[in-house]
């Protein structure tokens, strides 16, 4: 059984900082794995690396079979595999929300506007705000923005889903809305790689919990082991 991502030995510097130092990482299909740690200590670019928003500096990177380093590998294809959600959610301002969703499905795949439409529609149902579809970014809640951003990335139909601390920018109060879509997503058995400060989500959803420090994975384990052992 091949695993979905595969990440060996993987360096990235900065500069003379080691953003990155040897981290080496399997997450098989439909698995969830979140990465835990202080801040600083290289996870936002593991999950940047992962999808081609950096480069490594050396090591293997391997995503649905495609060996990232390789010259011959098409990325924007691999890419495409990867869906991926930030911490400031990272909306078109100047579209509607249904234009969000539509906007890279009608380019990228090509596929026609009312079956972009139609699909978008569904997922903004199953985010839960189906009746925002004719909205602007800026007239949603935090919460509601992120849901959107989420419903956008699935709108490519990823084989991966990437989350960079999807609740940090969120009010207190908004938080479990946006965990509720991810705990939901995870249940229908999609790969998940989620960079969060949330424990409960992690013990909840987690296969496995990775902890990393100064750009090295110092640790992985069972969400019972890293919570559960006194
Ligand atoms: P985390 O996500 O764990 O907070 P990051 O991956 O964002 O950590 O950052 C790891 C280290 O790399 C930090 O010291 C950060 O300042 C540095 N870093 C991240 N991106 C850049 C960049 N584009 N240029 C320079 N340093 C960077
Ligand atoms: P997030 O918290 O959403 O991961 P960051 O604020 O860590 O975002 O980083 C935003 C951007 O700034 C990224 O492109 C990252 O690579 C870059 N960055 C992060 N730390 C540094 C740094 N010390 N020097 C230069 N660029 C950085």
């Amino acid at each position: 059984d091949k695993p979905i991502i595969r990440i060996a030995n993987a360096c990235k510097y900065f500069g003379t900082l080691k953003a990155l130092d040897n981290v080496s990482l399997e997450v098989s299909q439909g698995e969830k794995v979140v990465i835990i740690g202080p801040s600083g200590s290289g996870k936002s670019t593991l999950l940047r690396a992962i999808n081609q928003l950096e480069t490594i500096d050396s090591g293997e990177l391997v995503v649905d079979g495609d060996n990232i380093c390789d010259p011959d590998v098409n990325i924007n294809a691999v890419r495409m595999e990867l869906g991926m959600v930030f911490q400031s959610f990272n909306l078109f301002p100047h579209k509607s929300v249904l234009d969000n969703l539509t906007l890279a499905p009608r380019k990228l795949r090509k596929t026609p506007k009312a079956e972009a439409e139609a699909y978008a529609m569904k997922l903004l149902a199953k985010v839960g705000i189906e009746d925002k579809a004719g909205q602007y970014p800026a007239q949603l809640s935090g919460g509601q923005q992120q849901r959107v951003a989420i419903a956008r990335a699935l709108a490519m139909n990823p084989k991966i889903m990437l989350f960079d601390e999807p609740t940090s920018a969120l009010d207190p109060e908004m938080i479990g809305e946006v965990l509720d879509v991810m705990v939901k997503l995870a249940k229908e058995g999609m790969t998940m790689v989620v960079v969060t400060h949330e424990m409960g989500f992690a013990k909840e959803v987690a296969d496995r919990v990775v902890f990393m420090d100064h750009g090295q994975i110092l640790e992985v384990g069972t969400p019972q082991h890293f919570f559960e052992n006194p």
